[in-house]
């Protein structure tokens, strides 16, 4: 029992290993569009924004603000305790690349739309999930 709280892990492809394990080097790592500079999540082998195949991974800040949230209060998993924050992060780069997650280090009653937050990673083997956490100092 490591007290880490119980996930449901992903999948490891070729496709998203950048996306799952960048946490490993302290990276949000992304699709990026190498012609328009569209940032693509979930990783799509084309962009949907110019059609480009000229795809690239890149780092993106792992800053970004609260876009929606709610509170989960039913126990679905063992040791993954409610109430937690569901949120939709929206990231600063580009205001549609958004990431559902957990908002963590926060109480629940301190969440907020339009919250500035900061991804932190947990570490589960070689896949790191990005959770975000209130952002400190600027
Ligand atoms: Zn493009």
């Amino acid at each position: 029992m490591t007290g880490k709280p119980f996930r449901v892990l992903p999948c490891i492809t070729p496709e998203n290993r950048h996306f799952w394990t960048g946490g490993a080097d302290g990276e949000l790592r992304f699709m990026r569009c190498g012609d328009c500079r569209y940032w693509i999540h979930p990783p799509a082998p084309i962009c949907p924004e110019c059609l480009s195949k000229e795809i690239e991974i890149e780092a993106a800040s792992g800053r970004g603000v609260i876009h929606t949230y709610t509170i989960n209060r039913k126990e679905w998993y063992p040791n993954l305790h409610p109430p937690y924050p569901i949120a939709i992060v929206s990231l600063d780069e580009q205001e549609d690349l958004r990431l559902t997650t957990n908002i963590v280090d926060c109480a629940v009653d301190e969440v907020e739309i339009g919250m500035p937050v900061e991804v932190v990673f947990e570490e589960y083997d070689e896949v790191y999930l990005p959770m975000f956490r209130p952002r400190r100092g600027s």
